[in-house]
């Protein structure tokens, strides 16, 4: 069975074996076409420093504008770019974007971060480590203003040299952050074992917090180990005023989510800013 999407439809129906695989040979073909072409485009979350309500930096999303399925989301492609070895590309045109982004609101006076997402497998490659620092210095941008973010469940497939890239990193200052904390089998041991920055709570934990005491009691256990390890926590997928209001309480610094601002093209990330900006000077 196949979930399609039609329009605003979505309906099952049987595929057989062979026109299920030429759709993959299709999707391997149009995803190479679309490294070629430049069809991703970034889009950037914003995150918010809960205490003063203040952005304090976005995470970068990519989307694939197809030439003609439209805007398909990450769910749909980011697991074939993988399995088709394209993640290292991809992850060379998203942090390309956000270079440009960074130089962009520097110019405008923004003094702002990135964050971009990476899957293990990139890490694999010993080029990674060489594509990040070419990039900085190409653009000149001071590292601590690219952040990276690496899920528990892309560690968990243990690929050699993520450790040694990730330490690289740390060392020339980029900021680095576990991303969907908690939904993995060995949260703990990742803390440990990886020089992160930042601990992003998944938002599965986050969505029952006001409601549910036991996810209440686990953001309060992360809250306290991160604070012993010296790391800063994000929780995702805040969705409302009353779990901003909780986390604030508990002594969470930052979040992100459809109740702060969803995803957004880089000009309304630009609007965003200069709002703040004039809302500030006007406060003072
Ligand atoms: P993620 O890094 O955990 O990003 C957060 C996801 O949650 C994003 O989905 C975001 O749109 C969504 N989200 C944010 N706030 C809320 C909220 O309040 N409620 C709910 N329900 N969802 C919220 P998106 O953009 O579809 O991205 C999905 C995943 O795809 C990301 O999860 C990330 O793992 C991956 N991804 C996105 N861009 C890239 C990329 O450039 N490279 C790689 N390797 N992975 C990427
Ligand atoms: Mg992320
Ligand atoms: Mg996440
Ligand atoms: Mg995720």
């Amino acid at each position: 069975y196949v979930k399609q999407h039609g329009g605003d439809d979505v309906y099952w129906y049987n595929k057989s074996i062979i026109e299920l695989n030429a759709d993959h040979l299709q999707l391997e073909y149009e995803l190479r076409r679309a490294t070629i072409e430049g069809q991703f485009v970034t889009y950037y979350q914003p995150k918010f420093a809960l205490q003063t309500g203040d952005i304090s930096g976005f995470e970068a999303l990519v989307r694939w504008q197809h030439p003609t399925r439209g805007l398909l989301q990450p769910i749909d492609f980011i697991d074939a770019i993988i399995s088709h070895k394209l993640s290292l590309e991809l992850f060379s045109q998203v942090a390309t974007q956000i270079a440009e982004q960074l130089k962009i609101w520097q110019g405008l006076g923004f003094d702002q971060h990135i964050c971009i997402n990476a899957d293990a497998t990139e890490f694999s490659n010993p080029e990674f480590f060489n594509l990040v620092s070419n990039l900085l210095a190409q653009h000149q941008i001071a590292a601590h203003h690219l952040h990276i973010e690496v899920t528990e469940s892309s560690l968990m497939k243990r690929h050699s040299n993520v450790k040694k890239q990730l330490e690289l990193l740390k060392a020339l200052g980029v900021c680095l952050a576990l991303d969907d904390f908690g939904t993995g089998y060995a949260s703990l041991s990742y803390l440990q074992e990886y020089p992160f920055d930042f601990i992003k709570i998944d938002k599965s934990f986050i969505s029952k917090i006001t409601a549910d005491k036991t996810q209440r009691a686990i953001v309060n256990a992360i809250l306290t180990l991160a604070e012993a390890l010296d790391m800063q926590v994000i929780a995702e997928g805040i969705e409302n005023e009353h779990q901003r209001d909780l986390l604030l309480a508990m002594g969470c610094q930052y979040g992100q989510g459809y109740w702060f601002g969803k995803p957004m093209s880089a000009e309304v990330a630009t609007d965003m800013l200069m709002q703040q900006h004039l809302s500030k000077n006007n406060r003072d």
